[in-house]
């Protein structure tokens, strides 16, 4: 079995297409949230996906902040700036979309959350003591999050209550177990300094976990990105992958 695990897709279609040309015939594709925002494609990246009847995706800070659910106020001038042009770009359809996102979803052994289970949109999980904290916040063997555009693995030893990070490389199959939360990368903004998008294939049957890479047109999302007049920064880092 293979389930497509994606995540802060920031509305590029391109890298999109992509990793579901790449990833091909999968049993269910499973969003962490961040469809929209940054990108220049959120109607594009939602109607490509939402109509599936195997998608399930939950809801991201960006997607939140596009709706008005959130105060914008946290996020920086640029962010800001680009939230402003996600709000005017999103269709009705759209709108009404990302307002159904629920925060956290559970599929058998599976919980998804943005950030982390105990702040699903908020929460960055970037260390391990962080990470340790956030195994009591679920009570699956399994917690897949997004938000940090890192892929990355915490693996909870049973009885240590020690908590070990380890950075998955692109088609090793990781075998998981007993506990984990893990993080399949980002999709439209990778910050690993791997430019390339990011993805990861679960098989639920297996318990087994493989991250993925695959290049896509990074210069045609440039371009439509200066036409809407999207930040000079947020144009320039997706080719440095930061
Ligand atoms: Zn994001």
């Amino acid at each position: 079995m293979r389930i497509l695990i994606i995540s802060d897709i920031h509305a590029s279609l391109t890298a999109l297409e992509a990793v579901l040309a790449r990833a091909g015939d999968v049993d269910g594709i499973w969003c962490l949230g961040d469809l929209v925002g940054y990108g220049p494609d959120p109607n594009e990246c939602i109607s490509r996906l939402h109509d599936r009847n195997n998608f399930s995706c939950i809801m991201g800070n960006h997607d939140a902040a596009a709706m008005e659910l959130i105060d914008t106020q946290s996020f920086n001038l640029e962010a800001r700036r680009a939230i402003e042009i996600t709000q005017h770009t999103l269709s009705d359809a759209s709108r009404a979309y990302l307002s159904s996102l629920p925060e956290k979803l559970t599929f058998g052994q599976v919980t998804l959350s943005h950030g982390s289970p105990r702040h699903p949109v908020w929460e960055y999980l970037l260390d391990a003591h962080t990470a340790l904290i956030n195994f009591d916040y679920f009570k699956t063997d399994f917690c897949f999050v997004g938000h940090t555009h890192l892929p990355v693995q915490y693996s909870l030893y049973d009885g240590w209550d020690t908590v070990k990070l380890s950075v998955p490389r692109p088609e090793q199959v990781i075998s998981l177990g007993p506990r984990a939360i893990l993080n399949p990368g980002s999709v439209g903004q990778p910050r690993d300094r791997d430019p390339r998008a990011s993805y990861a294939i679960f098989d639920p049957e297996m318990n087994t976990w493989t991250n993925h890479r695959v290049v896509y047109d990074i210069s045609s999302v440039q371009e439509r990105m200066e036409t809407l007049g999207m930040p000079a920064r947020h144009i320039q880092r997706l080719a440095a992958g930061w």
